[in-house]
Parts: C-alpha cells; sequence; structure tokens
C-alpha cells in the first residue's frame, strides 16, 4: 500500500486523483460499506457493542435517546442523541457530530470521555447544554467504512438529504438551533487542523487552536490537499473556497455540514485528526480538548 505523502514533484498522482474523484465527485460511491483500504486508516479498535454499552451506561447522567436505527446485513445500530440534563434551561447549545465518516474512529472513541469531562466540570458548564450525535453513521463505524450502508458519503448529502442519516442530523441542527457545530473527523493528513465556516471568528479558532497545542496536540502545517494552512492547524472560510463550495452544490448536489450549517447561520467547526497516526490517545486528545475549549468559550 502507497504511503498517503504527497509525491516529491507536487502533481498529483493518478492514485490521488482517483481518490479525490471518490470523495468530492459522487454522493454514492459504493454500494455497500466498502472499506477503501488503500486509505491508510488505522483503526483504533472500535467495538460496536462496547461503544453502545458505554453510551447506555451514561444514562444516569444524560439524556440518552436513540434518534433511529439504520440497518445493514441483518442487524440494526442505534444512531443516540446524548444530551446534558439542563438541555431545556440552558441559555447555549453546542452540537457535537461524532462519526458521520465511520472508519475515522477517534470521532467515536471521543465520546465517553467528554461526556465525563463534560459532567465533571459541574456547576462551570451549568448555562451551556451539550448535545452528542453519535455515530452519525453507525453502520459505517460497525463496518469500518466511511460510507454508510448504502455506500453514501453522508457528509456529501447536506443539499439532496437522500440518507437518513443526513435527515436525521438535518431534523437536530433544526430543532435545536445550536449555538455552535463541532464535527469530529480524520484525514489523511500528518498533523490535527480543523475547517471552519464563515460564521467562525479568526480570533475564536486562534484561541481554539491554542487550547489544543496546551493540550499537546500537534498543529498540522498543511491540509490533506497539501495546501499550507494559515494559521497553523487552521483552514480557514475564504471568498474562493465559497464559490467552490456554491458550485459544489449546484452542480453536483453535494454539501458537507460545514457548508449546511452556514446556510443557517450556525458556527461549525470540522476537526481532522490524523487517521494515520497509531497513538489512541494522541488521536482522541484534540477531539475531547476542542469540545472542553469549545464548551468554555459558550459559558
Ligand atoms: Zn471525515
Amino acid at each position: 500500500m502507497a504511503p498517503r505523502t504527497r509525491n516529491t514533484r507536487g502533481v498529483p498522482t493518478v492514485s490521488e486523483l482517483r481518490q479525490f474523484a471518490r470523495y468530492h465527485l459522487v454522493r454514492q460511491v459504493y454500494d455497500h460499506p466498502a472499506r477503501d483500504e488503500e486509505m491508510g486508516v488505522v483503526p483504533l479498535g472500535y467495538d460496536p457493542d462496547a461503544f453502545e454499552a458505554e453510551i447506555r451506561a451514561r444514562a444516569d447522567r444524560f439524556e440518552v435517546t436513540e434518534l433511529t436505527r439504520v440497518e445493514y446485513a441483518g442487524r440494526s445500530r442505534p444512531i443516540f442523541a446524548v444530551r446534558s440534563k439542563n438541555h431545556s434551561t440552558a441559555s447555549k447549545r453546542l452540537l457535537v457530530l461524532s462519526g458521520v465518516h465511520g472508519n475515522e474512529q477517534a470521532g467515536i472513541l471521543c465520546v465517553p470521555e467528554i461526556l465525563d469531562r463534560y459532567h465533571a466540570a459541574g456547576e462551570e458548564f451549568a448555562d451551556v447544554a451539550l448535545h452528542v450525535i453519535t455515530p452519525v453513521n453507525p453502520v459505517g463505524a460497525a463496518e469500518i467504512s466511511r460510507f454508510n450502508a448504502k455506500g453514501f458519503d453522508i457528509n456529501r448529502d447536506f443539499v439532496r438529504f437522500e440518507t437518513d442519516e443526513g435527515r436525521v442530523v438535518r431534523r437536530e441542527i433544526v430543532k435545536l438551533h445550536p449555538d455552535f457545530v463541532v464535527s469530529l473527523h480524520e484525514g489523511p493528513q500528518d498533523a490535527t487542523f480543523m475547517f471552519a465556516n464563515e460564521c467562525v471568528s479568526l480570533e475564536l479558532a486562534e484561541r481554539l487552536l491554542a487550547a489544543l497545542e496546551a493540550g499537546g496536540t500537534v498543529l498540522a502545517e498543511r491540509d490533506y490537499f497539501g495546501a499550507r494552512l494559515t494559521p497553523k492547524g487552521l483552514s480557514p472560510s475564504k471568498p474562493v473556497t465559497r464559490l467552490l463550495v456554491r458550485l459544489w452544490a449546484a452542480t453536483l448536489g453535494m454539501r458537507a455540514t460545514n457548508a449546511y450549517c452556514e446556510t443557517l447561520g450556525i458556527p461549525e467547526l470540522t476537526l481532522e485528526s490524523s487517521w494515520r497516526e497509531t497513538d489512541e490517545a494522541t488521536r482522541i486528545r484534540p477531539h475531547v480538548d476542542l469540545c472542553l475549549a469549545l464548551l468554555r468559550e459558550l459559558a
């Protein structure tokens, strides 16, 4: 398997172009939750039954419900909503989308620690409600796949809403109208960065990046397209990217949660840790630290 590093000529290889096409030009890439082994994703041992038990075990401290169940190969898996008990009284709401891409396991495995740290903080977050949807793609998570049971990339479905999972997320966002959304992902780059939509101020993004670095997270110098990140660790919303995103939606009917939230005026950060990192704690840390830093910003 070829390493995911960019070749030295700075020109994309045929395999890189095919991967780009697969991930950016088609909404339904396969007809099943394919594993895409050549992507170099290092699994962290996610076990769907153990994870479901871990979430249910927190029902004494949080309101835990199933938003829906998704079926594949004779089994059904829940998409959980986990809400802090102050959800109807708090004046601020943070929504965390976990596991939109099922094979990006750090974005799922981090959830129990985020819940425990939120709960342990007690009064500090009395006026900030935490809502977590996890895993948004439970079949992909169980099958170690980016895609859902029908081979759709859920994070390309926020124009047409052809997937149950996309519709569930839309329903929750519209109902909740959160003050902030964070979507937890991983990518092939060598360190951590985040995409910010137009509604996220540079000042806030810089404070969050400082919190990530203070926790020991290494921020990426380049994103997974090879573009230099300025500041380090941040892919901010720019006029040219907004134009491309609008064209993407208009021509191919594809949009990610980041741009969908922008249409509603909701700030969204998409966090990307490195799926090539083999150390579980290093992979999970930025997800936990970003959610806690955002909760503190909202408090
Ligand atoms: Zn992803």
